[in-house]
Parts: C-alpha cells; sequence; structure tokens
C-alpha cells in the first residue's frame, strides 16, 4: 500500500509516491518561467491543465494498487498554485477513500534529507527561492523545527534570481548565474549578518548599480560569493552554538555546487559531515511530499479527519508551525 503525494507550491506540480520510505515514483511537470517571472494565476491555470496527467502518470509509474494515504503541500507558497494541488488531493483521497494530510513545504526538503541519509539531528540550511532559514530540531513544547536564523527580507533564490533577469541572463537563473560567475573576479560587496540572521537586499542593490558599470561576470560572481559566504557565515555560528553533528542543505538552492563547496569545508574545518540531497529533491518534488504523509500517517497519534475539505491551505506556513511526530 503507497502513499501519494502532491507537491504544487510554485512553478512545479509535482506527485510522488512511496512505500515504506522508498520512492516507487516522482513525477513532475514545469512550467516555463518567461522573462517576467512567475505570474501566480498562470501557475495555476498551468497546474490544473496537468493535474490529472501527472497523477496518472506517477501511479502507473509505481504500479501500485492501492492506496492508503494523500499528502498535499499546504504552504508555503504561492496561493493559486497551493489551491490547485489541494484541491487535486482531495479529489484523489475522496475517489480513493484514504485520509489526506496537509504537509509544511520546508519540512518535506529537510525531512527528505534526514530520511535519505538516516540523520537522527542535523542543522540545516534551507535555501530557495523564497526562503533562506537556519533550522534544527527541538523538542519542546513539541518536536518540530526551530528557527535559529533567517533572512530579514528576501530569500537567496529570489535575489540570484532578480539580477539575473536585471543581468538580461536566461532561465533557470541561479543556474546560469552560476555559468556567468565562472572566472569571475572579486568585487568587494555589501555583507550583512547580523548573529545568525541576514539581508540580501542592499547585497542584490549594490550588484544592480555595478551591472551599469562592471563587468558582468565579476558582479555575478562576487555576488554569488557575498550570499553564500553570508550563509556559510551564519549556518557555522549555528553549527557551534547548537553542537550539532551533521550539516545538510536544502531546497532548490542547495543544488549549486559552489554552496555545497563551501558549506563542506565549513563543516570539515569543524569534524562535522555535510550532507545533501540528490537534485531531484533539493528541486520541488511530490515525492518528499509524500514521504512526510507516509510518516505522519504511521505516527501514533494522528488521526486525520477523511473530509478533505477540513484542511486548507497556508500561503505563509512557518516550518516552526508544522509538527514532526517521528523520529
Ligand atoms: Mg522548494
Amino acid at each position: 500500500m503507497a502513499t501519494v503525494g502532491i507537491e504544487s507550491s510554485a512553478h512545479t506540480f509535482g506527485v510522488g509516491v512511496v512505500e515504506d520510505g522508498r520512492v516507487l515514483a516522482n513525477v513532475k511537470s514545469m512550467y516555463r518561467i518567461s522573462d517576467r517571472g512567475l505570474i501566480p494565476m498562470k501557475v495555476a491555470d498551468f497546474h490544473q491543465k496537468h493535474a490529472g496527467a501527472v497523477i496518472r502518470r506517477a501511479l502507473k509509474e509505481a504500479g501500485v494498487e492501492r492506496v492508503e494515504a494523500v499528502g498535499y503541500t499546504m504552504g508555503p507558497g504561492l496561493g493559486p498554485c497551493l489551491r490547485v494541488g489541494q484541491l487535486s488531493a482531495i479529489v484523489l483521497s475522496r475517489i480513493t477513500g484514504a485520509p489526506l494530510y496537509p504537509v509544511n513545504h520546508a519540512a518535506a526538503h529537510v525531512e527528505i534529507t534526514r530520511h535519505i541519509y538516516g540523520l537522527r539531528d542535523p542543522l540545516v540550511l534551507y535555501v530557495s527561492g523564497g526562503n533562506s532559514q537556519i533550522l534544527g530540531l527541538e523538542d519542546k513544547p513539541q518536536k518540530h523545527y526551530h528557527v535559529y536564523g533567517e533572512t530579514f527580507d528576501v530569500g537567496v533564490g529570489n535575489m540570484l534570481d532578480s539580477f539575473a533577469r536585471a543581468a538580461k541572463l536566461k532561465p533557470a537563473w541561479g543556474s546560469s548565474v552560476a555559468r556567468l560567475a565562472e572566472g569571475g573576479r572579486y568585487i568587494a560587496m555589501p555583507y550583512t549578518v547580523k548573529g545568525m540572521d541576514f539581508t540580501f537586499t542592499g547585497l542584490l542593490t549594490n550588484a544592480m548599480k555595478l551591472l551599469k558599470s562592471g563587468e558582468k561576470r565579476d558582479v555575478a560572481f562576487s555576488l554569488q560569493e557575498t550570499a553564500f559566504s553570508m550563509l556559510c557565515e551564519a549556518t557555522e555560528r549555528a553549527l557551534l552554538l547548537t553542537g550539532k553533528r551533521e550539516v545538510i542543505a536544502s531546497g532548490g538552492v542547495a543544488q549549486s555546487r559552489r554552496l555545497r563547496d563551501m558549506l563542506g569545508v565549513m563543516a570539515k574545518s569543524h569534524g562535522r559531515k555535510f550532507y545533501v540531497a540528490p537534485d531531484e529533491f533539493n528541486s520541488d518534488n511530490g515525492a518528499m511530499i509524500a514521504l512526510v504523509a507516509e510518516k505522519m500517517h504511521t505516527a501514533v497519534g494522528m488521526k486525520p479527519k477523511i473530509k478533505g475539505s477540513d484542511y486548507g491551505i497556508k500561503q505563509r506556513y512557518r516550518i516552526e508551525d508544522f509538527m514532526i511526530r517521528w523520529g
């Protein structure tokens, strides 16, 4: 018996199927971002058009006979996009009679990484388009991810996207900034870390200004180095403060090879291990939602209501409000 997970918080409509912690299928269809960025209603239309086909493909690929539970991304994310995933999950839950589980998107990225490597209590750098947070499990009052530090303004991914658009690069922007940065020279840029928190807009404004006069390659290189160094410094501080033994990076920007290198060096210098999941689970995907839904379903004490309409969406769903009821 399998659990199905539906992800639709941003430009990806993903459906994953897991059984006993094993991923049987992880199918997605991705909205192609135009130069103007992401218009929520248009993305939602795209998701609505593809939802049925992606669900069917995932179920076929997994080859499962019965669905035991259905999970979906409750938030955080874009309202219209979340709504399509939620309604798809409700329909699937009603058709199959399987209970429905609302999942926090950020926790799902972290949990699938923790699951793959069998880690009990890692320090987490969660970096995506809209989010940049340093997280760790805490037991009180109930087990949840505590936020040790985070961005005071934009997420590092959206910051890099804004720069890439201004520099007239092609999507996917994160990787096009990385490509442009290759072989660049360092120019000093605003570097803002306050304890374990940080801000990116000053840095972005500075980089945008330099784009007009400076060498594009050098600006991209310096922007990326500065932003990632800030993340590393804040993560290092949290690591030493918490005394945790392992570090993981998760979320879309965790696919950056440069960021991984920097975090790896930092962790190693303190005798800590660094882990990152395969790219398939750091970009948005349904498998991570299915995995967490399965854990919720199996965990003692979870009694979900079968009526799908009892669960909604939360555009600003904070990770600390999502309880981790398993080991
Ligand atoms: Mg994500």
